[in-house]
């Protein structure tokens, strides 16, 4: 537990230098505030006692994309295992191009069975991309870039699926994240860890985007498969309402968490997130959760604190993001969006 050595320093100079340099005459806007962390959480609008958290699946298959099971099998596997959210996303390149949509065409009604259904598509000509929100297919599109333009032409929402798949590097994606807003995150789970490298690159990715701009991460069974592939990645949305609206906003800010449980429905239950708390003026984060073991901070690529309690001035490794990953038996890890953070004193 030693003492942050810069956090001293600067004290030191908002406390010695600063007044000296008002009084000699610089603007009054460098006046140096109490606060000296900046944290921006993804969470920090939660009413955490009163929303609801949702399991949610954003890529899986059927047999419109060739998978196994018809999307009514599909449908209700995903609802007796307690999913709130589910996306239909088969691949582009099929005989319908178009996603499998609406339910209703496969005898389901997502509101009798107290779910939102999301219109999705796997682009699966260039890099897979995950297509929300959209009515978007096109088995000819012939770049990322275009299929990207197309989504969020449509009004879509995108995401990368399983990165690890491809050789595309760090600054590609940095890229198409500077370009397309409506390009929200990738996959850093898919389903039982298929590209383990897939947390390295994102935080690599994020690294090198905050505080620029966030990158969510998914976490997803792309099941083709019923009996193998299921109930093993998922995501965990928090919204005050299950409508279709409050997902997707949700989803754009990073109201969510991702979960990976490598023994699937037939293991212990997930760990619970029941709050995250940010406190500026202590410089400090709070977890809490029931049915954990640990809690592992990250940043950069890097575990930089194991606890429940994070003091931003005891991890001077941290750079301009944290993130936490909290791990629960049989191996499954619930983890959280990246949280901004920044050191500075505050013009006002
Ligand atoms: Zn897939």
């Amino acid at each position: 537990m030693r003492p942050r050595p810069l956090s001293r320093y600067s004290r030191f100079l908002a406390s010695a230098i600063i007044p000296v340099l008002i009084t000699i005459g610089l603007p009054a806007d460098y006046i140096y505030s109490q606060s000296e962390w900046d944290i921006e959480s993804p969470y920090v609008s939660v009413d955490w006692e009163r929303d609801g958290q949702y399991k949610a699946n954003f890529h899986t298959h059927t047999t419109v994309g060739g998978a196994g099971s018809e999307p009514q099998t599909v449908i209700d596997r995903y609802r007796e295992l307690g999913y709130g959210i589910l996306a239909l996303t088969d691949h582009d390149d099929n005989s319908l191009a178009e996603p499998t949509w609406p339910w209703e065409e496969y005898g389901r009604e997502s509101k009798a069975l107290n779910m939102v259904a999301i219109q999705g598509n796997e682009i699966s000509e260039v890099h897979h991309i995950g297509s929300l929100f959209s009515d978007y297919g096109d088995p000819d599109a012939q770049s990322e870039e275009e299929a990207l333009e197309e989504i969020g032409r449509r009004g879509g929402v995108a995401l990368f699926h399983h990165p690890g798949r491809y050789e595309k590097g760090v600054e590609w994606y940095v890229e198409m994240y500077r370009c397309y807003d409506h390009l929200i995150g990738q996959e850093v789970y898919n389903r039982n860890d298929r590209y383990p490298g897939d947390r390295k690159s994102w935080d690599a990715i994020l690294s090198k985007l905050y505080p620029e701009r966030p990158v969510w991460g998914f976490a997803s069974d792309d099941m083709h498969n019923l009996e193998k592939d299921i109930g093993i990645s998922w995501n965990v949305v928090i919204v005050p309402e299950l409508t279709s609206d409050m997902v997707r906003e949700a989803l754009e800010q990073g109201r969510f968490f991702f979960v990976n449980d490598p023994t699937g429905p037939v293991g212990a239950p997930a760990p619970v997130i029941e709050s995250i708390t940010a406190d500026e003026a202590a410089g400090s984060i709070r977890i809490e959760a029931s049915g954990h073991e640990y809690v592992e901070w990250l940043s950069e690529g890097a575990v930089i604190h194991r606890g429940e309690l994070l003091n931003l001035a005891e991890v001077p490794e941290a750079g301009t993001y944290v993130r936490a990953e909290v791990h629960g038996p049989d191996g499954i890890i619930i983890g959280t969006q990246p949280i901004q953070i920044q050191h500075q004193a505050r013009q006002e």
